[in-house]
């Protein structure tokens, strides 16, 4: 008999990854993933930044070689001001002190990457597509899950991996303002461009990526130009800009047309008398506006824990603590919690148990797990906000006097190793041994 029933809402990254560690871990439970996309578009465009402690997970699950040659592989990020000028290159990844580089790709190149793994463990992983779950109810002995066409499954346990507007949240966070993420005041908007349309304006010829620090907020704050393939050729370019208010901004017409995203670039850094560098202002001109996109900038309040009273619902990734992509860390986040999640279910789903986790064991491994990644979201909000305040527009530290404080606070954090230490705390984080802590050696031993 198959036991316990899994299901997971949601086949994106954390799903997808959740699925496959727990079909080593569990190898007599039955997953089955629901998800609203049909199988012809499993996932969303794009490109993501992967640090190491996202691509130790990947590297966990046998996936991480085959990715190398189909992204851009690098160590540090260029820093320079609106004038071109360099204020410094800040190390973010490397073989020697982390075991990684850091790889930005197209997402889904990664997505396709776990679908194929997936596949290879159809006799245990179901994915079932265009079902939308609509709630989930739990009682003492089960989960119920309602789709929007009417249907139903029951199950054990089910987990979150819906994303951030998650509806499975709705059915579990009491509070109901704390439903819905909240809006941040700040927008990006990119595009892409390929090197050798613009290679001629690096001047110095300065190693990508490059972000940009500009002066004055309605001039725009910040330009990032970034390579998401092996050969270096393909960039993807972006700004984040604020747009406080999310209702009468106007920000949301922008869904309406890509020739208005690339015209708002326009009067962004190219206007007459524009502060920017000729790269910035050819990149946006030489552009094509088809392939511009913008993303507004969502968080989640994060709940007391990420499991419900009876144990039986658990949120991980966007779901349960969405951020600003400014830190680059919301796919790395959804990595790390579906590994250390699936060694606890692992750890929590016994013998004795069978496939009750509403057990006091069930429970108290769920709970030394959720304390865990609420300290380690702690951590890594900390370094967010310490990105999105470098990048911000329109207040505080983007005009004048203040710009030049934000220059020199890059470089005093760079010489008293702050930024080193951050860098460290991401990037060192490896589930097995973190997990290892409250599972115990039984169920490491199966993870290898
Ligand atoms: C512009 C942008 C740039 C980013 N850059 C980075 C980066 O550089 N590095 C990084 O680490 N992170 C980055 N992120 C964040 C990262 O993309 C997310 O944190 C990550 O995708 C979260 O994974 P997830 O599995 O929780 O959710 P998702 O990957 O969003 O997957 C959720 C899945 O659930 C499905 N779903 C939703 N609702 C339902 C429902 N009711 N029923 C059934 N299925 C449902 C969706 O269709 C989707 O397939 C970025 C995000 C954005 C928007």
């Amino acid at each position: 008999m198959a036991f316990p029933k899994i299901i997971i809402i949601g086949s994106g990254l954390s799903g997808l990854s959740l699925s496959l560690f727990l079909t080593r871990l569990l190898p007599t439970a039955s997953i089955k993933i629901y998800e609203v996309r049909p199988s012809t578009h499993p996932s969303t465009s794009g490109t993501i930044n992967l640090t190491p402690n996202a691509l130790r997970v990947l590297d966990h699950l046998g996936i991480y070689e085959s990715l190398i040659p189909q992204g851009f592989n690098f160590d540090n990020l260029t820093l320079l001001n609106h004038q071109f000028d360099f204020l410094a290159s800040i190390p973010i990844a490397g073989i020697s002190e982390f075991g990684y580089q850091s790889l930005r790709i197209e997402r889904r190149i990664v997505h396709s990457a776990l679908l194929r793994k997936v596949a290879e463990r159809s006799s245990q992983i179901e994915i079932i597509y265009d079902s939308k779950c609509e709630s989930v109810e739990e009682s003492d002995a089960d989960v119920t899950v309602n789709f929007t066409d009417g249907t139903s499954t029951t199950g054990d346990v089910v987990i979150a991996c819906d994303g951030i507007h998650s509806t499975v949240r709705k059915s579990f966070v009491k509070d109901p303002k704390n439903f819905n993420p909240k809006y941040t005041g700040q927008i990006s908007i990119g595009g892409t461009i390929t090197k050798s349309q613009i290679q001629e304006f690096n001047i110095n010829n300065n190693p990508y990526p490059l972000m940009m620090f500009g002066p004055e907020s309605s001039t725009g704050a910040n330009f990032v130009v970034w390579p998401y393939d092996r050969s270096g050729d393909k960039f993807t370019f972006f700004t984040t800009l604020s747009k406080p208010d999310e209702d009468n901004d106007g920000w949301k017409s922008y869904a309406d047309g890509k020739e208005l995203l690339k015209s708002i670039m326009q009067e962004t850094f190219s206007s007459d008398g524009s502060p920017w560098n000729e790269m910035v202002k050819k990149t946006i001109e030489l552009s094509d506006a088809e392939g511009y996109a913008f993303w507004p900038y969502y968080l989640h309040s994060i709940p007391e824990k990420f499991y419900s009273e009876k144990a039986r619902v658990i949120l991980i990734g966007d779901a349960a603590h969405a951020m600003p992509p400014s830190g680059g860390q919301g796919a790395a986040m959804a990595f790390e919690d579906a590994e250390t999640l699936a060694y606890s279910l692992a750890a929590a789903f016994t013998a004795e148990s069978g496939s009750d986790i509403n057990t006091p064991h069930g429970r108290e491994i769920l709970s030394k797990w959720s304390d865990h990644r609420i300290e380690r979201m702690k951590t890594i909000h900390e370094m967010k906000e310490r990105m999105s305040d470098m990048r911000k527009g329109g207040s505080g530290s983007t005009s004048g006097f203040m710009f030049t404080v934000k220059v020199w606070t890059i470089w005093l954090l760079g010489f008293l190793g702050v930024l080193g230490r951050t860098r460290r705390a991401v990037n060192n984080y490896d589930a097995r041994k973190e997990a290892a802590v409250w599972v115990g050696g039984g169920v490491m031993a199966k993870s290898e």
